[in-house]
């Protein structure tokens, strides 16, 4: 569906849950967080119906997020719904990697190819600092058996933190896309409270990485906003840059996110929600709940600008990542 800007709106995120298993300390709003109640997360069968109408208006590709969906149980029923469901051109999901060995081989039978995995260190230490939680190894190796598996492509996100990970770690990320064919890509972080004093932006970063090495730029299908990818040569993966700050996307955002709670937002930057969980469990007919998602989209802000700005109370685990 092309919305009042031509932008081709194809792409929902959905938030399967607001709880998480790590406590990223920039990944949290200035309130004190209350988690939302069991009632209102929506159920599955709920979710699924919601799919199959963004399909009816042309968003045929899905990402599953949180908090972290691995901790919702049976994430891969949801998933194979998903994929079951005529049309759909794309499912993949974005975890924190800690339950991931344990649930590769269902996931893969749900259809599952493509994974996102948000990792912003390869030091044991750092990572304890970042999330509260000493778990890197299990996202190591999550990472190798999901490759094993033949999950493909595997990307690996990474929040660039001023004094915590702009170093070596920058360095560390890009020898494992030297021996893994995994793709990085450094983002910048969004500016909500906590992370306050910790931005870096990627043209910093870039400069620093080309200094050091001769690049390749590469097409990386599917990398939506990462637009700037590159390949080293002798890497088996590669590696990229999501400038949400210095290159803003917004001509080219084509995507919705659903809540754990059945709210719809239009932009990450706009505090406007549109409650669709209220329409499912009042029974309204398929026709009400379109309109209620046309009207989203007819009123999704044209820039960040638009939305409101920078300065959100809440952080990512509120919205959905
Ligand atoms: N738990 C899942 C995960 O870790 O991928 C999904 C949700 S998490 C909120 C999604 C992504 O948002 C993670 O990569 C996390 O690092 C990122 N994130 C959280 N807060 C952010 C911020 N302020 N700026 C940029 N990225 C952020």
């Amino acid at each position: 569906m092309e919305d009042r800007f031509n932008r081709q709106i194809n792409y929902m995120r959905i938030s399967v849950t607001d709880r998480c298993n790590l406590r990223c300390f920039y990944c949290r709003g200035v309130q004190d967080f209350e988690f939302i109640p069991h009632q209102e997360i929506l159920t599955y069968e709920e979710i699924l119906r919601l799919v199959r109408l963004a399909l009816s208006l042309g968003i045929n590709r899905f990402r599953i997020t949180g908090g972290e969906p691995l901790v919702r149980k049976d994430l891969d029923s949801l998933v194979a719904g998903i994929t079951a469901l005529p049309g759909v051109q794309d499912v993949s999901l974005t975890t924190n990697g800690i339950l991931l060995g344990e649930n590769l081989p269902k996931l893969k039978a749900a259809g599952l190819r493509r994974l996102n995995i948000s990792l912003d260190t390869l030091d044991r230490h750092k990572f304890l600092r970042i999330t509260g939680f000493d778990g890197l190894d299990k996202v190591l190796s999550g990472i190798e058996e999901a490759l094993s598996a033949g999950f493909d492509p595997v990307k690996i996100n990474v929040v660039l933190l001023r004094g915590m990970n702009d170093g070596a770690d920058v360095d560390e990320f890009i020898a494992l896309a030297f021996s893994l064919p995994v793709h990085v890509r450094f983002i910048e972080l969004m500016d909500f409270s906590p992370a306050e004093g910790y931005f870096v932006s990627v043209p910093e970063i870039m400069e620093d990485i080309e200094k050091k090495y001769e690049l390749e730029k590469i097409e990386l299908p599917g990398a939506g906003p990462a637009r700037s990818h590159f390949r080293i040569k002798g890497m088996k993966g590669s590696f990229g840059f999501i400038a949400p700050y210095s290159h803003h996307f917004c001509g080219s955002c084509n995507r919705l996110r659903l809540s754990a709670d059945g709210r719809l937002r239009t932009c990450l930057f706009s505090e406007k929600t549109y409650d669709l969980r209220t329409l499912l469990r009042q029974q309204v007919g398929d026709d009400q709940i379109l309109e209620a998602i046309k009207t989203a989209l007819g009123e999704k802000p044209g820039s960040w600008q638009d939305a409101g700005g920078y300065g959100r109370k809440n952080g990512l685990r509120d919205i959905g990542g």
